[in-house]
């Protein structure tokens, strides 16, 4: 399997040059060079699969020529062994044809563990097989820098470094970080906001030479290719749960980046019968302005309660835009250049059509989120985090067809977001679940750091493992 980019400047890559570059050269993403189709037969024939046998049957065509059966599998195995549920992703029905799918039984309790996990295994396997090792660099304002610690614990060739602002990541969030032992594990409270930490990292990878020779930096963030290729997964699990492919189901995902969602297009793409995709939106409303005016224009963020969906821009819609528009690359460099430009991207009344055809939007306030956390708990008795509130107001408001199941991604456990649970009326702190109950207790590691590339640079460098 070869991957290009989606504007059309790069020669077709290796799986493992394009989980190690995370964004391509000319400035594009990559995608595969032509997506894997599966049949309804083959599909079907993996009822009953236990999740990690499904993953593999679904990733396997990703990877041909990089990773062997065997190493795949052992990946697999090793990323969803850290969750807490013997399901991994439970499906719970909340109403008639309603369906919560629960991807927060990882080990911070969101989502990204899916595609965290898998990473850093694959990262260590391929850095393994060259005799190298490399350096993870992130910045995080939540859920991201703790899902890529732990996805990294126990990888033998990497050292990973992420920035949090100090004092300003909720408790929860910052404790899931900084409590997570291991030499090869650096957290940097970086004396700035989040747009610091975020600039002080794009400056790090633009200019490597504070690292040794023989250590690169590599990103992890949503636009790397595995991570989005680890999601597909969960799509036809949940799929096959409901009577798939004989049945159609209809997903909601509440969206920031674009990275889940589209991982559900690609299932489709593959073989999945799928009858709507849903995107939420909290009030960085970008994609359902795009999907309902045509409306691509670049806003002021704004904070939300849902704060993992607070983007300006979705970076991973170019890899759909690619697809409208025939996987012509020189029309996407063309549409982005314009959008970097004048800070707007208008699209083709055809193109925008077919985009209409299979997903549909909703934009949710955080007035809005609230009322359905609310409304939820007071009639199935089932808490929502902020997200997956935004994620099931959206199924429930952009449903076309009763009779198909309505499947909302659950992508955060309630209990990392406390006071906006609360907010919505409920009581107390939602638990966290049983394995998480001490976090409070347990010892924090991290290092406050000036907002000062040097000095950044310098912990950085004086503290990669032999
Ligand atoms: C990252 C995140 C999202 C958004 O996912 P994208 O792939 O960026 O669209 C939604 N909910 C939670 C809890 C997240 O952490």
């Amino acid at each position: 399997m070869k991957y290009i980019s989606t504007r059309g400047g790069v020669a077709p890559q290796s799986f493992e040059q394009v989980v190690l570059a995370g964004l391509a050269p000319d400035g594009g993403l990559f995608v595969p060079e032509t997506i894997p189709t599966f049949s309804q037969d083959e599909i079907a024939s993996w009822a009953g699969l236990s999740y990690t046998d499904l993953a593999f049957k679904v990733m396997s065509p990703f990877v041909a020529g990089a990773v062997s059966d065997n190493e795949l599998k052992r990946i697999i195995d090793l990323s969803y062994s850290t969750f807490r549920h013997r399901a991994i992703a439970p499906l719970v029905q909340t109403g008639h044809n309603d369906w919560v799918l629960e991807l927060f039984h990882g080990p911070t309790l969101a989502f990204k563990d899916f595609a965290l996990q898998f990473l850093g295994h694959l990262l260590d396997n391929l850095l393994e097989k060259r005799g190298e090792k490399a350096v993870i660099m992130g910045a995080t304002s939540g859920d991201t820098g703790s899902a890529a610690i732990e996805g990294c614990r126990r990888c033998r060739n990497i050292d990973i470094f992420i920035l949090h602002p100090h004092n300003r990541v909720s408790a929860v969030q910052r404790r899931q970080m900084t409590t997570v032992a291991g030499s090869n594990i650096h957290n940097i409270a970086l004396e700035g906001n989040f747009d610091d930490c975020q600039n002080l990292v794009k400056g790090s990878f633009s200019d490597q030479t504070f690292l040794p020779q023989d250590r690169k930096l590599v990103a992890v963030n949503s636009i790397n290719w595995a991570r989005i290729m680890a999601q597909i997964v969960y799509y036809f699990w949940a799929s096959l749960s409901l009577g798939g492919p004989l049945r159609k189901v209809s997903f909601a995902v509440p969206t920031g980046n674009f990275g889940d969602i589209f991982a559900g297009y690609l299932a489709h793409k593959m073989g999945l019968p799928v009858d709507q995709l849903v995107i939420g939106t909290n009030a960085n409303d970008i994609l359902h302005r795009c999907l309902s005016a045509n409306d691509h224009s670049r806003h002021q963020l704004i904070h939300s309660l849902s704060p993992s969906m607070d983007i300006m821009v979705s970076s991973n819609f170019e890899r759909l835009l690619f697809d409208l528009y025939n996987r012509d690359g020189a029309a996407i460099a063309s549409l982005m250049d314009e959008f970097k430009h004048s800070g707007n991207l208008v699209l083709d009344r055809e193109e925008l059509g077919r985009a209409q055809g299979l997903f549909a939007s909703h934009r949710l306030d955080d007035e809005g989120t609230l009322a359905v956390i609310r409304e939820e708990y007071d009639t199935s008795g089932y808490l929502l985090d902020p997200h997956t509130a935004i994620g099931v107001a959206a199924g429930r408001h952009c449903r076309r067809d009763p009779a198909v199941p309505m499947i909302a991604l659950a992508t955060a456990h309630p209990a990392k977001f406390p006071d906006a649970v609360k907010k919505a009326g409920y009581p107390q702190d939602p638990p966290l679940p049983h394995h998480m109950a001490d976090l409070f207790e347990r010892t924090e590691r991290f290092e406050v750091i000036a907002n000062d590339r040097a000095a950044v640079q310098n912990f950085m460098a004086t503290h990669l493992s032999e």
